[in-house]
């Protein structure tokens, strides 16, 4: 039989089918995959999802109902004034999109995440309604401890939602398939990096977020076949500026505004689902794996505006980011409503009218359809970058 023939192109367009088809559906994939008795689902921005895979429990990232979700229950729980993030994961919960989960695990980075917990658990009593509380401020000594103090909490309530005891010989191979997903996700981001017209922002945002609804492991292997692919890929440099696009770091931007600012520049580094990418090097594999992955919290983690350290100020980290990606500019984005968002975007402007460094602000909200106008403001912005670059 002849062997077939490996088709780079084909393989990547079947890698990124299956991401899409994964991200299209908001709701819990059919089907529980081999090895997981449930699904635990977590809401932006940081969740250790080591402890509920190792816990048997497929953790699931809530990023929203995207812009085709009909409001029908959510609007009698919650004020107008409430991100939509909050709103379609309420609406997921009351609509039955979300009733198999076995629990659901929010963050205190702001009023409107942390009340999630309260409407879960008096709206859907049979789950697991928990607030993680990981620090605001890591810059104290207890900070490591106190961590994982939190993390062994959380496992001893998913221990007794499953069961099933979590064994430290299971978050060890936990810690294993994650680290390997981080390592390959950096190289995502390399190649973003060194060769962005080979890669858009669009295909690795839809590289990353198919973690959301799937097994690690199973992440794993995609991300593997679409790097070994993208190696073959050929695609000619544009003239298109470089630019870092922050703001998308809980709730998630339409696919179409990612799309629109890829036809107009090359975005080299982003904040896009940070919490799945927050950890930046391995987890040691050794010795204890909660005190590891809590001490990997505070040394070996990326930043974000609901996540406080006094070693990463909000204009540094940033400016950072652009210096790293060798970027010409920034597009500073933030969620309707998202109060930290709006904050960060104020103070980043502020520092860039200082410095010097163009920027675009926009806003954006997970419902929006209409991409026209932001799609000419952020061509508009890459034309003037280009201008002044020549
Ligand atoms: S988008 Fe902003 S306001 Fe909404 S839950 Fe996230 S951090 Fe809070």
């Amino acid at each position: 039989m002849p062997e077939a023939v490996y088709d780079s192109q084909k393989e990547l367009e079947l890698v990124l089918e299956r991401c899409n088809e994964a991200v299209r559906e908001p709701g819990i994939p059919p089907g529980l995959p081999e090895g997981f008795s449930g699904t635990l689902g977590h809401f932006p921005v940081y969740f250790p999802e080591e402890i509920a895979h190792a816990a048997g429990l497929l953790p699931m990232a809530l990023l929203g109902g995207g812009n085709r979700m009909e409001m029908k229950h959510a609007d009698a729980r919650m004020g107008s004034f409430v991100c939509s993030i909050c709103r379609s994961t309420t609406e997921m919960g009351l609509n039955g999109s979300l009733k198999d989960l076995s629990g659901f695990v929010t963050h205190p980075i702001c009023d409107a995440a942390k009340h999630l917990a309260g409407i879960w658990a008096r709206n859907l009593p049979d789950q697991v309604s928990q607030i993680l509380y990981l620090p605001q401020n890591v810059n104290t000594p207890g900070a490591v401890r106190y961590i994982a103090a939190e993390y062994q909490r959380l496992r001893g309530v998913l221990e007794a939602k499953t069961g099933r005891k979590v064994s430290d010989e299971a978050l060890r191979a936990s810690l294993r398939t994650y680290n390997r997903n981080r390592a390959l996700l950096r190289e995502v981001y390399a190649l973003r990096r060194d060769a962005p017209w080979k890669l858009s922002c669009t295909e690795s945002y839809l590289l990353t977020r198919a973690r959301s609804r799937m097994p690690c492991e199973e992440h794993n292997a995609l991300l593997e076949r679409a790097l070994a692919a993208l190696a073959h890929r050929k695609a000619p440099a544009q003239d298109k500026p470089r630019v870092v696009f922050v703001g998308g770091f809980c709730e998630q931007p339409p696919l179409e505004m990612l799309e629109a600012i890829d036809e107009s520049c090359y975005v080299v580094d982003d904040d896009l689902l940070i919490g799945m990418r927050w950890l930046t090097a391995d987890v040691p594999e050794g010795g204890d794996p909660v005190w590891a992955l809590a001490e990997s919290y505070v040394e070996r983690s990326a930043a974000s505006p609901v996540q406080h350290d006094a070693r990463k100020s909000k204009e540094g980290y940033l400016m950072e980011m652009l210096r790293g990606a060798n970027a010409d500019a920034a597009i500073l984005t933030a969620a309707k409503f998202c109060e930290p968002g709006l904050d960060d975007q104020l103070a980043w402007s502020k520092h860039f009218d200082e410095v010097g460094v163009p920027y675009l602000v926009l806003e954006f909200e997970e419902k929006m359809t209409s991409f026209e106008q932001m799609a000419m403001q952020v061509e508009t912005f890459a034309e003037s970058l280009l201008f002044a670059l020549a």
